[in-house]
């Protein structure tokens, strides 16, 4: 069976945000398996200054599953773990997104991989290139390394645990 490797990021903002993050990947190792874990970071929240803030992480997993049967295993994970799906900047107990997906290149109605987020926000990037940074990033042709040298997000992202 063919296995492939995904990256995730994990972000939380609600409630036990580090005990949530530990959930999710205990949660993720029913279903698929955990390569490498980034160290957990503390962000502001994008897009609305008045939300707490986020504890953000990147998770190297392998699948075999594609692309959208594993989005709905995410899905339900995020469901696990009490998520209630409202609006797109509000405060969320758990989010997780594919940053990739192996090397391909998405854009469904459901799935765009790579993540369009990930090239603009420092909270992805730098969790990633702590885990990852000689990937490249199948659009842009760069390595996540040099992704994040060229990042122009103000961001303070603070690394909190090893
Ligand atoms: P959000 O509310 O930020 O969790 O966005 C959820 C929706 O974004 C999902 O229902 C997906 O269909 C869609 N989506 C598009 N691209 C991705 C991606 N790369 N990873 C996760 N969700 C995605």
């Amino acid at each position: 069976m063919i296995s492939y490797p995904v990256f995730l990021s994990l972000g939380s903002n609600l409630g036990n945000r580090a005990g949530t993050l530990r959930q999710a990947i205990d949660l993720l190792a029913q279903v698929c398996t955990i390569k490498n874990q980034s160290s957990v970071y503390e962000t502001a929240a994008w897009g609305n200054p008045n939300q707490p803030n986020y504890l953000n992480q990147v998770v190297e997993v392998t699948t075999s599953q594609s692309p959208a049967e594993f989005l709905q295993t995410l899905h339900v994970i995020e469901n696990q773990l009490g998520r209630t799906r409202s609006g797109k900047w509000e405060a969320r107990v758990i989010d997780i997104d594919i940053l990739y997906f192996a090397n391909q290149i998405i854009n469904s109605p459901e799935l765009t991989v790579p993540h369009p987020y990930l090239t603009e926000r420092k909270f992805v990037l730098i969790p990633l290139v702590e885990i990852s940074p000689q990937l490249r990033h199948p659009v842009v042709q760069k390595k996540n390394e040099e992704l994040l040298r060229v990042c122009s997000d103000p961001s303070v992202v603070k690394r909190i645990t090893d």
